[in-house]
């Protein structure tokens, strides 16, 4: 039967396939509901489908984020399934206003798959961000790492597999399983949402291993509401917003003149912005942010990578431990 429902030719073409993201994780968008215009048909409040041009459409849901008129967009939603490392999911669920099932450790036996970072991900603690990674990769330390890792997930597998083996309960037999574990959840959100989720965990700064999950979303959700995707990226995600000392500091630079902008001479040196009341991390992430022009991703899917559901289940069903197989 035909729907009657708004949809996306291009979500359409992409539901229910499934994108692989780290080394055993992947996101699927299941379902959606609701594109651009319900975003505009809820902030008019208007009556049943309409024709308005898309150049129309444009402008409201523009003009909506730039005054972060916001609830419009909680009448879109999507729903994913993703499989991703516990870690990965413990930084995820800080955003609440989201819906989320997990799979259950205690019901059913968990698949034994393990995150273990590529050669390139492998980097020190950052010296200047002190919750992120940087330099060069450690190459020299990598295998030795990895071979540390397994062996401590052969152990954890063992002792998983020993005490189901046992029919010791399974909400006991997990307790020691590491993070790097992988789980999978059903996760349903609003756009609203979405955009801060994204905002905050698809950039630069976001660790790398919830990053790459952030960034396969943001291409999904831009084939679901792409007139709204491109106002959070104009406005928000390669935009910022400005402190009162940082925009003093911009006023000695650029005036308004004869309904443009003029370029006053001059700079404003490191103990003018301390004098604006600009402190010296204050000053560095203003510098970051007029000097660090973003990278220019596209957040484009590769849909020659997805792969359907059946792919996955089979890893996930062949990592099960084998006691649940006999
Ligand atoms: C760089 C970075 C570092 C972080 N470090 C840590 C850390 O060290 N430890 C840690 O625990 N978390 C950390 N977080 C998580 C962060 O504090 C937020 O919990 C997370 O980004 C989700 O944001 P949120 O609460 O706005 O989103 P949601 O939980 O989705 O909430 C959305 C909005 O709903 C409202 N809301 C939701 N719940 C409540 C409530 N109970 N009361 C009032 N308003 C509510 C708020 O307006 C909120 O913005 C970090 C996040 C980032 C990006």
């Amino acid at each position: 039967m035909e729907t009657r429902r708004p949809t996306n030719p291009a979500a359409e073409e992409i539901l229910g396939l499934y994108f692989p993201v780290l080394d055993h994780g992947f996101v699927s968008l299941v379902d959606y509901m609701g594109s651009d215009e319900d975003v505009e048909r809820a902030a008019r409040v208007s009556y049943g489908y309409g024709t308005r041009r898309t150049s129309e459409t444009r402008g409201l849901i523009r003009y909506l984020r730039r005054h972060r008129h916001t609830t419009p967009s909680e009448m879109v939603e999507l729903k994913f399934h993703c499989a991703l490392p516990i870690f990965v999911a413990r930084q995820w669920v800080r955003h609440r206003a989201a819906n989320l099932n997990e799979y259950s450790g205690r019901y059913s036996l968990l698949p034994l798959l393990f995150y273990t970072p590529e050669p390139d991900a492998f980097q020190a603690q950052a010296k200047t961000n002190r919750q992120g990674r940087g330099g060069a990769p450690l190459a020299e330390a990598h295998a030795d790492a990895v071979a540390r890792w397994e062996s401590l997930r052969r152990l954890a597998a063992e002792q998983y597999e020993w005490l189901v083996g046992r029919d010791v309960a399974r909400e006991l037999a997990r307790i020691d399983l590491p993070l790097s574990t992988y789980t999978q959840w059903y996760w349903k959100i609003d756009l609203h949402n979405l955009f801060h989720f994204l905002t905050v965990r698809a950039d630069p700064h976001a660790q790398h291993e919830i990053r790459v999950f952030a960034r396969v979303i943001a291409g999904m959700l831009k084939r679901v509401a792409p007139l709204s995707f491109e106002a959070w990226v104009d406005y928000e995600f390669r935009g910022t917003h400005l402190s009162r000392g940082e925009l003093d500091a911009l006023r000695r630079l650029v005036g308004v003149a004869g309904g443009g902008l003029e370029a006053r001479p001059g700079r404003v040196t490191p103990e003018e912005l301390a004098r604006l009341g600009l402190s010296k991390r204050e000053v560095d992430e203003l510098l970051a942010k007029i000097g660090d022009a973003r990278d220019d991703e596209d957040f484009d899917l590769d849909l020659t990578a997805a792969r359907p559901a059946e792919h996955f289940a089979r890893e996930m069903e062949a990592a099960v431990p084998r006691v649940d197989r006999r």
